[in-house]
């Protein structure tokens, strides 16, 4: 059996898809290490990998969170990692002799260590294949993302040459570096037009397996209303003027809503919650999506695959330029409508919300259009595939 090696970032939306991944290697027999950040490892032992931290100085999830906001600072924090990581993972390899590495696409030092010691390497991309998906971001928001990013020139070029040097030219490659086989989270229909997809990608759609998820909740409560669900995901969940307006926007609806607001939202800062709202800091998300009629999401890209795949229409208020593209790839398939898309993003008005929700209820196509959807990111396969595709490398 293979001793895998899968290295990840502390982040829940970059985590979450590789659990089912871990869970089913390790029901087939192979030995999976992950290496995280510890805030992950109840998670990953559950999943059944063997945890290995990270060491110390590595930033937490609140701080991966923090840096994520921005394409800029989550560059600069990659930055940081790989060259704090790169060294540490050469030993850690040299020393445990995988068959083969996995890495998540932002962990640079998964493709550094697997070339420059010759194993086998697949990267896992939980989001769009980006390079090559031209026209995918709108160019404003890319003009102004290399406007900020020329003020980091200078470290960013440093890195580059630190690599070069360190690794070579040939190890080191460009700005996006792919693996031996690249494991995409989406269906190739979702996935917006790019022409740098071939045959080293595969499509394997959302990993999705609830046993891997572990959150408390009042089911009980839930009556047999409507049930619309409301989450900014767990990086950008401190918003509580988002909160606040969608209490007012929805208080009055004939609906149940659960919102989820997130780990480092204090609910004492809310006011009063309006009767017809659950509101918790984390929730089932995958079971409340499974009963859910809409979701109000910040489009994330686990969360509105999650969404999809259970074919549930959505508003998307995206909160950075990631997740613009998510709800624009939404929007083209007809299954939601996106509001808060002009910089900086995410602001919203309260008859904003409240149209497109009364939109999305009463117009059935966006139903049968995420469901349409929902049917490929299901056929696709999800995490069995991913570990067929992983098992075929390893046997090559
Ligand atoms: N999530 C969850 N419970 C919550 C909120 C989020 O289980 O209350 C999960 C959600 O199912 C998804 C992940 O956290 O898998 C969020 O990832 P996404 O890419 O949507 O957003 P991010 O948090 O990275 O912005």
């Amino acid at each position: 059996m293979a001793k895998i090696i899968l290295l990840g970032i502390p982040a829940h939306g970059h985590t979450n898809p590789t659990l089912p991944v871990v869970k089913e290697l390790v029901t087939r027999g192979h030995q999976v290490l992950c290496y995280n950040g510890e805030e992950m490892r109840a998670k990953i032992e559950r999943a059944g990998g063997e945890f290995r931290v990270y060491p110390d100085t590595v930033p937490n999830t609140e701080q991966v969170a923090r840096s994520l906001h921005t394409i800029i600072d989550a560059t600069l924090m990659l930055i940081d990692m790989t060259q704090l990581l790169t060294p540490y993972m050469m030993e850690e390899l040299r020393r445990e002799q995988p068959d083969l590495i996995i890495y998540d696409s932002t962990c640079a030092w998964g493709y550094l260590t697997a070339r420059t010691l010759g194993i086998p390497s697949i990267c896992l991309i939980t989001t769009f294949v980006l390079e090559g998906s031209d026209g995918a971001i709108p160019f404003g928001a890319i003009a102004r993302h290399l406007f900020h990013a020329i003020l980091h020139l200078p470290k960013i070029i440093r890195w580059k040459r630190w690599m070069n040097q360190t690794y070579g030219k040939e190890i080191a490659g460009g700005i996006t570096e792919f693996g031996d086989l690249n494991i995409v989270f989406t269906s190739r229909e979702f996935q917006p037009p790019n022409h740098r997809i071939d045959e080293i990608f595969r499509f394997v759609g959302p990993s999705i397996n609830p046993a891997t998820r572990q959150e408390n909740f009042p089911f009980e409560r839930l009556n047999d209303q409507s049930i619309i669900y409301i989450s900014l995901g767990t990086v950008h969940s401190v918003q509580t003027n988002f909160y606040t307006k969608v209490f007012e926007a929805f208080r009055d609806y004939p609906a149940q809503f659960v919102l989820s607001m997130g780990q480092f939202t204090d609910i004492e800062t809310l006011g009063t919650i309006p009767t017809n709202f659950i509101v918790r800091n984390s929730v089932p998300q995958l079971a409340i999506l499974e009963r859910a009629s809409a979701f109000i999401t910040h489009g994330g890209m686990n969360s509105i695959h999650e969404g999809l795949y259970y074919g549930v229409p959505q508003v998307v208020v995206p909160q950075q330029m990631e997740q613009l593209m998510n709800g624009i790839q939404v929007k083209r398939q007809g299954a939601g409508v996106l509001i808060g898309d002009k910089y900086p993003y995410g602001n919203v008005t309260i008859d904003q919300l409240q149209q497109a929700l009364t939109q999305v209820m009463n117009t059935a196509s966006y139903r049968q259009n995420a469901e349409r959807i929902g049917k490929t990111l299901r056929e696709a396969g999800g995490f069995h595939h991913a570990v067929d595709e992983i098992e075929a490398l390893w046997r090559s």
